[in-house]
């Protein structure tokens, strides 16, 4: 998580990505690394989840992540959920929760779709919320920051 957060910090001076950082692990080693690139790339999938996911199964030559665990500085969002149960990923953890952060990071407004995991899809990928959360939490604003409109995702 230290390393996606990294990642994130990085990310956050860079034009065109945005402070969120995930690391694909298996094995102790790292598979995988990704930053959010959907302004650099003009591309609404290309969230830090599904860049690592693509890099991952890329230098692996598969589709498939068994065994592997996914590290978010952020709660994933539904398609990053949806990505990473395609991808057979063996694990999710995530630092900053829903909670924690200003609405607009997030396209559900009254589920958690990484809730459907065990509920609907699968009974073996345990997800991990809040590791190293308040560090993860600082990358991002907070609920009830005054953001304007027209810089706020998914409203
Ligand atoms: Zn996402």
């Amino acid at each position: 998580m230290r390393t996606a957060i990294d990642l994130a910090r990085k990310a956050e001076r860079r034009p065109g990505l945005a402070p969120i950082g995930c690391v694909i692990v298996a094995g102790g080693a790292i598979l995988a690394e990704g930053s959010n690139e959907v302004a650099l790339r003009n591309d609404p999938t290309a969230h830090a989840e599904i860049v690592a996911i693509r890099r991952a199964a890329a230098s692996g030559a598969t589709t498939e992540l068994r065994g592997a665990t996914l590290y978010s500085t952020l709660q994933p969002c539904g398609m990053c959920t949806m990505a990473a149960i395609w991808a057979r990923v063996g694990r999710i953890v995530y630092g900053a929760e829903r909670h924690q952060v200003h609405e607009m990071y997030f396209d559900a407004r009254h589920l958690d779709t990484i809730d459907f995991i065990g509920d609907a899809f699968r009974d073996d990928l345990p997800v991990v919320p809040g590791v190293l959360g308040e560090q993860c939490a600082e990358l991002y604003l907070k609920p009830g920051d005054v953001v304007p409109e027209a810089e706020q995702g998914n409203i």
